[in-house]
């Protein structure tokens, strides 16, 4: 079942202890969409400037990924981001951000968008998150995603946005502010009394949890020696999980296939930080996945041991 993903397509300024790249092809929307490629087809809305390259929506179109929603905004400049990560890659500094044509911008989705059943509500003003969410009414599975940024100067917004979807993918410190909560469960309890049935916690170099009324699953990032660049692993991880949901449009949403869907999200994810950018992900092949899901099922599970304990 197709895919619609509404999020920033940008260039991307990042400094890592392995090298820089000035202006890169970024956005969470554009990880997203590559990740997700791999398991349906993925239809890409949001705003792009005069400045936005034929060669970087080129990189969209190889994956099969339609673009004809990309709006090319006259006189605009396209979203641009600079970050800069610590010398462990666990800590990262925005240095800057220009909303661009972001600024004013107002979602026109096609029928061809609208009439998808998967939905990704990438990490955007929560207000443009809900537009689209209301021109997708009948989709079967919605997820979102946001920042610590929204939480301080939208918070009202994003949680009805968050009260509109299934699923509510966002990293554990964000979970912790947006509830107050300094437990993680508790954060996702709270949440899940919200609305959305599935919560995802992302935990960087540690891997993610789920967390769903049925119960409590968590898988560590794929061991990784050589992280060079982790701009966008969030998006990759939720387009690969979201993307393994869409591609089994007649199964229930149970813990089980939700867990082979993060086995999904953290295989991607371990590529993407591999390069810079998208460039790992843009000749990434399908078994190259398929081979990490395999290698991260042999290091996560053990057998019962059936040790007699004292005490
Ligand atoms: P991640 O590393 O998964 O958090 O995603 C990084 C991507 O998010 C980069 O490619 C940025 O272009 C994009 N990004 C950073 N800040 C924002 C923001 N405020 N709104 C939308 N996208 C953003």
């Amino acid at each position: 079942m197709p895919i619609t993903v509404v999020g920033s397509i940008a260039y991307d300024a990042v400094k890592t202890p392995f090298g820089e790249r000035e202006r890169m092809l970024g956005g969470a929307a554009v990880h997203f969409a590559l990740a997700a490629s791999f398991f349906e087809e993925v239809l890409v809305v949001g705003p792009v400037g005069d400045d936005f390259g034929e060669s970087e929506l080129e990189v969209m179109r190889r994956r099969g990924v339609d673009v004809s929603d990309v709006e090319r905004v006259s006189g605009g400049k396209t979203f641009f981001w600079r970050g800069e990560y610590g010398w462990d890659l666990n800590s990262r500094e925005t240095l800057d951000t220009q909303l661009g044509v972001f600024e004013g911008f107002q979602p026109k989705l096609s029928a061809r968008s609208r009439e998808s059943d998967v939905l990704f509500l990438a990490n955007i003003l929560p207000d443009l998150q809900l537009e689209v969410r209301g021109q997708l009414p009948d989709a079967r599975f919605v997820a979102l995603d946001s920042m610590n940024l929204w939480i301080d100067i939208a918070r009202d917004q994003l949680v009805k946005a968050i009260e509109s979807v299934d699923c509510l993918i966002l990293n554990d410190a964000e979970l912790r502010q947006l509830t107050g909560k300094p437990n993680l469960v508790s954060a996702a309890r709270e949440i899940l009394s919200w609305g959305p049935k599935v919560i995802v916690a992302k935990q960087g170099e540690y891997g993610a949890a789920l967390v769903t009324n049925e119960g409590f699953f968590a898988l560590p990032a794929y061991p990784m020696e050589n992280v060079i660049d982790p701009t966008g692993a969030g998006d990759t991880f939720a387009g690969g999980f979201v993307g393994y949901i869409a591609a089994h449009p007649g199964e229930v949403l149970s813990d089980e296939m939700l867990r082979r869907a993060m086995a999904h999200g953290t295989a991607l994810a371990s590529f993407n930080v591999e390069e810079f950018g998208t460039e790992r992900i843009e000749r990434l092949t399908g078994d190259e996945i398929a081979a990490r899901v395999d290698e991260l099922h042999a290091i996560t599970r053990f057998s019962g041991a059936p040790l007699q304990l004292r005490g």
